[in-house]
């Protein structure tokens, strides 16, 4: 009989009330399955000694044999410390403790030999381990060694109440010794065949007491790819599930709307990757299930056209369309754009705003309700209550970054039956964080840009050139040309940014006197008409120069624009500053990036700085971003199950994700329902995910 891995951490041997306590509350541990799955973060090698003569600067864990032969007390600025005097045959190190000081007194003995173990420094010539790890030699004769112990993850409360590393290792010995080691499969067996992967319970126990860099490696690589996998067998699922109980609208046909636009009307030609995108978009359109779809794409890239066209496709069918934006200037934006296509087309279409009046609001909900009105424009306006319409086939959410998921699902339920739902964003995610966050959806890339337009020109200059930048803005501004230059805004400083804006304003206002130049400021402690004036003048031409925060950053559309001066660059995020240099570079003059910073940059700002200048590439910015900051900031992580891979690095493991995801869906389309004999393993642990909500009714 194997042992239920659902017991209480408690019921383990060596593990009282007081420890059980502090797993749960440090590490979330509450059951055997949860200690069998703390993966150690990494292995060192035990089998290796130092000499203190040998002993280099930051030393991590590094073991030495030897004696403590004094103790003294230290006062220091608060409290005191505890230092040990170590010895070996080749010198004297120290040992020090800046807590628990009072056991290490009551236990530790003098002059009996010790392996301590730890990471060492040098502080007054001499070195010392802080806070050491300490084992009598006999009892660390006696515990068994290999050159890859794990190291588990552990917090500084842990290791003040007395569990080690060593501690856990122990208890972990003693879950293998308990359960004899025997854990149920949680692969199938053609999977475990095709991929050549170990057991489960052989890559348990050689995770956590690696009998050979080979078998750690092959343990790894298992557990990576069972995590991994069940993610994407979920997500998948998710989408499965998706597409056969909730029917979309089937929009059967392609109609006048489209064919007229298309034949007619469209500005300009479509590019490659447009035209793929919207084929793929149809598709969606055409079949019974509702479509769920993500589009990508860069700055420029020409997702408008795209949401405009599938809009035409709704209409064709009888079906309302909305597009919902995160910001006011965005929605008026696009409201102007699409109002020009619609004139053509005769088709009604309208805006919707926090700013709307009243009275011109009323008129709106009733054209929604009573079918008149065609398309409609907007902010977080649209999903207001009182915002009915009549038959909403497709909604279009852009920058959804800014939209939570419960205002996505708002909108869904304005329909007896939810409508198609695009969701657009500029943001690049690099293909492995998309199929973990997004993987429930279905996802386009426009990864082409219209033809003709020529790389912005990026450049980064320290503060002291300002002159010659100035210089060349004036050289621009007489050619005819708009900058923009903006200003880093975070919430933490908000009122020091907003200072540096008002100080940069001045000091432009000053090299850039009236009446010859003219110039627009945009930040967010202006009222949204200000802003909205201010907007339209710059992009009139009325003002050559707009001085602004960050609010300009999503999609604002001035082709003649063609210099974004970014100041303080370094405070800026890779995907930010993408985006603000997005700005430029819509016209067909040649557009510039300035990339402003003063001369202390850390190592970090230095790559983000180099990757602006040497690519345009959003997805290769995304990747560098990913990198840098790791998957916790990237939005949309943070509800997705990402950021608590147990073994896997998301990073790292891009392999075997992508492996992963191929043999999910190949299950899944092999067998659907799970209802194989062979797969009932993994419908089994499937299901004691927790994920499992009676879905396989929905699925045939
Ligand atoms: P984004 O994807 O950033 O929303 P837009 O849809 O605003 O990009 O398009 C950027 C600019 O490129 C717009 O001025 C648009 O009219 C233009 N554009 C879009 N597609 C094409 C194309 N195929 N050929 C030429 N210009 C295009
Ligand atoms: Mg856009």
């Amino acid at each position: 009989m194997t042992t239920n891995l659902q017991t209480p951490i408690d019921y383990l041997k060596g593990v009282g009330p007081n420890r059980a306590d502090l797993l749960r509350k440090e590490l979330g541990i509450y059951t055997y399955q949860d200690l069998i799955n703390l993966f150690p973060n990494r292995y060192i090698d035990r089998t290796q000694y130092y000499k203190i003569n040998q002993l280099q600067q930051n030393n991590a864990d590094v073991q030495v044999i030897g004696k403590i032969v004094a103790f003294k007390e230290v006062a220091q600025k608060q409290g005191k410390r505890l230092v040990a005097t170590f010895q070996d045959d080749t010198g004297t190190m120290e040992l020090v403790w800046f807590r628990g000081q009072k056991w290490i007194r009551d236990n530790l003995k003098l002059n009996t030999t010790y392996v301590i173990f730890g990471r060492t420094n040098l502080f007054g010539g001499k070195f010392n381990m802080p806070h050491p790890e300490l084992e009598l030699i006999e009892e660390h004769e006696k515990n068994l060694r290999s050159a890859m112990q794990p190291v588990y993850p552990s917090t500084e409360k842990l290791s003040n109440k007395g569990i080690t590393n060593r501690a856990i290792s122990k208890i972990i010995q003693e879950l293998f010794i308990e359960t004899g080691g025997r854990f149920t499969e949680t692969l199938s067996e053609t999977l475990l065949s095709e991929l050549k992967l170990i057991k489960k319970s052989d890559a348990l126990f050689n995770v956590h007491f690696p009998k050979s860099q080979e078998l750690l490696a092959k343990a790894q690589f298992r557990l990576k790819f069972e995590e991994l996998f069940y993610i994407q067998l979920q997500l998948i699922i998710k989408n499965l599930i998706h597409k056969s109980k909730i029917k979309g609208f089937p929009f059967e046909h392609v109609g006048d709307y489209f064919n007229t636009f298309f034949n007619n009307h469209l500005p300009f030609e479509l590019t490659n990757a447009q035209k793929r995108v919207l084929k793929e978009i149809r598709a969606d359109l055409g079949s019974n299930a509702q479509m769920n779809r993500l589009l990508q794409g860069d700055v420029g890239s020409g997702k408008t056209i795209v949401a405009f066209m599938s809009m035409l496709m709704a209409l064709d069918n009888g079906f309302q369309a909305c597009l919902m934006a995160p910001t006011e200037i965005l929605s008026v934006q696009h409201y102007n754009g699409l109002f020009e296509l619609c004139k053509i087309l005769n088709i009604n279409i309208k805006i919707l705003t926090g700013s709307s009046k009243t009275s011109e609001r009323k008129k709106t909900h009733e054209a929604l309700e009573n079918g008149e009105l065609q398309i409609l424009i907007g902010t977080h306006a649209l999903l207001e209550d009182k915002v009915k319409f009549k038959n909403l086939g497709l909604a279009i959410i852009d920058e959804q970054h800014r939209f939570g998921v419960a205002q996505r699902s708002k909108l869904w339920h304005k329909n007896t039956s939810p409508p198609h739902v695009l969701i657009m964003t500029a943001t690049p995610i690099p293909r492995t964080l998309a199929m973990s966050v997004y993987g429930d959806l279905d996802i386009s890339v426009i990864d082409e840009l219209p033809a003709g337009r020529k790389p912005i020109k990026t450049v980064h200059r320290y503060d002291k050139n300002r002159l010659n930048v100035f210089k060349f803005i004036r050289e621009e501004i007489v050619k005819g040309r708009q900058i923009y230059i903006v200003y880093p805004l975070i919430r933490e400083s908000e009122a020091l940014d907003y200072k540096d804006l008002m100080d940069g304003y001045e000091s432009i206002s000053r090299d850039f006197p009236m009446p010859k130049y003219q110039i627009s400021i945009v930040h967010g402690k202006m009222k949204p008409a200000d802003k909205d004036f201010e907007m339209q003048r710059f992009i009139k031409g009325e003002t050559q120069i707009m001085v602004a925060t960050t609010v300009i950053e999503v999609g604002v559309n001035v082709p003649n624009a063609s210099v974004m001066i970014i100041e303080s660059a370094e405070r800026f995020g890779l995907s930010q500053l993408h985006q603000l240099r997005g700005r430029v570079g819509r016209g067909a003059e040649q557009s510039y990036c300035i990339l402003m910073t003063g001369h202390k940059l850390s190592n970090d700002s230095k790559t983000r700085l180099q990757t602006m200048v040497k690519t345009s590439d959003g997805f290769e910015i995304a990747e560098v971003d990913l990198k840098l900051r790791g998957p916790g900031d990237i939005m949309g992580t943070q509800q997705s199950g990402v950021l608590n891979l147990k073994i896997a690095d998301i990073i790292k493991d891009k392999d075997i994700l992508l492996s992963a995801r191929f043999y999910a869906k190949k299950l899944l389309t092999e067998d659907t329902s799970l209802s194989k004999t062979e797969n009932e393993v993994i419908l089994n642990t499937y299901k004691a995910l927790g994920k499992y909500k009676n879905i396989w009714n929905y699925i045939s």
